[in-house]
């Protein structure tokens, strides 16, 4: 129970009063153990990707005064850190509408949680979305923002929380129809069964999307520009999964570089300058995400008060996106 307290420190409470379905559940990322690794030498606490409060409980006592008089926010997104914002402040009075342009909320994580053994990755959303909810605000599903409606609430201050997406970069050949960014992959637009697939990039995101792929029957390749798979990734969780991915026979080919794609072949740039090729039925990119914020432009100067948060702000993690929201929720005033 050491980390589902962390995530939340009432659980007990909760469960004992039968509001199990109130619990922010522990969804077993191990961002609590980063945090520690990471601040153990310089005497910061430790942190929660989906608890901001986590450790800093005492710090954050005042942190929420209850002075929104019922004001107009408007937050755009119902990811993890439009739900957290519109949940904390719902909690302090302001008066909050949320809109989204999907049918649910959730974010990149209804893609996050696609491969196998991800499902709990998308738990904080539903937690967040219901908890928001019961605060009083309130979430427009289908609705893609503009100015003009924005403007339409006269808001007090107006939130961005409006995400990322895959990059797709301009390598040459990139445009053909088996190359495709780890997006439909994931949604399930895309289906490839029995195919040799090269997976571009071995961050975890390409490391569960091969991982999917080789479930679904498929020789996978993971390509990696750094000298070493997963670079910058937590090793437990990187170790998971690439175990997993050996036992299937996938390969791996750290210290290569795509520099094209032409007729399912993949041609690879070594440091030592040497040129290889390999052949493949479809190329699948993981190489990052890019923030997703069009709308600052355009709703800049219609309210004083305007922030971006989340991966919209800069790409990042769960953790990153819920303590952004948690610390623009408390600025406002
Ligand atoms: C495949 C994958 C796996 C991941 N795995 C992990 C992981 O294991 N651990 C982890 O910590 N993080 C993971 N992440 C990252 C994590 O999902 C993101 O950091 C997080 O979701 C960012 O939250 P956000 O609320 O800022 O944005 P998002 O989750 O991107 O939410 C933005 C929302 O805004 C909506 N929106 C955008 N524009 C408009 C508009 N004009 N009108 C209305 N709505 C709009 C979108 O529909 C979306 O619902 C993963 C990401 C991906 C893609
Ligand atoms: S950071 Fe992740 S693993 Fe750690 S307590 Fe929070 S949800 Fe659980």
């Amino acid at each position: 129970m050491g980390r589902p307290f962390l995530s939340d420190p009432a659980w007990v409470n909760k469960a004992e009063e039968g509001r199990s379905e109130d619990i922010q559940r522990c969804i077993c990322c191990l961002r609590c153990m980063e945090y520690f690794q990471d601040h153990i030498m310089n005497g910061k606490p430790v942190g929660c990707a989906v608890n901001p409060r986590a450790c800093r409980e005492s710090e954050m006592m005042d942190a929420a005064p209850k002075n929104g008089g019922h004001r107009q926010i408007v937050i755009v997104g119902a990811g993890p850190a439009g739900l957290t914002a519109a949940k904390e402040l719902a909690a302090r009075d302001f008066k909050v509408t949320v809109l989204e342009r999907q049918e649910e909320p959730g974010g990149q994580l209804l893609l996050a949680k696609m491969p196998p053994l991800k499902e709990k990755i998308a738990w904080p959303a539903e937690t967040l979305a219901r908890q928001a909810l019961q605060e009083g605000a309130e979430i427009r599903y289908h609705v893609d923002a503009t100015k003009e409606m924005i403007n339409s609430y006269q808001p007090y201050a107006v939130i961005l929380a409006t995400g990322g997406e895959a990059v797709a970069p301009a390598i040459p050949g990139s445009d053909a129809e088996n190359v495709v960014t780890v997006t439909p992959i994931l949604m399930g637009e895309k289906k490839y069964q029995g195919k040799e697939i090269a997976v571009i990039g071995s961050g975890m995101t390409g490391l569960e999307t091969a991982e999917l792929l080789q479930i679904q029957g498929n020789r996978v390749t993971i390509i990696e520009m750094a000298d070493k798979i997963a670079p910058g990734a937590y090793p437990v969780n990187a170790d998971d999964v690439i175990g997993r991915l050996k036992k299937g026979g996938a390969r791996f080919m750290p210290g290569r570089k795509l520099e094209r794609i032409s007729s399912n072949q993949l041609h690879l740039s070594r440091k030592d300058g040497v040129m290889e090729s390999i052949a493949t039925d479809a190329t699948v990119l993981s190489i990052g995400v890019r923030s997703r914020n069009e709308l600052e432009k355009e709703v800049s100067g219609c309210c004083d008060r305007l922030y971006v948060i989340g991966d919209a702000k800069k790409p990042g993690r769960i953790g990153d996106a819920t303590r952004s929201a948690f610390e623009v929720a408390r600025k406002i005033q």
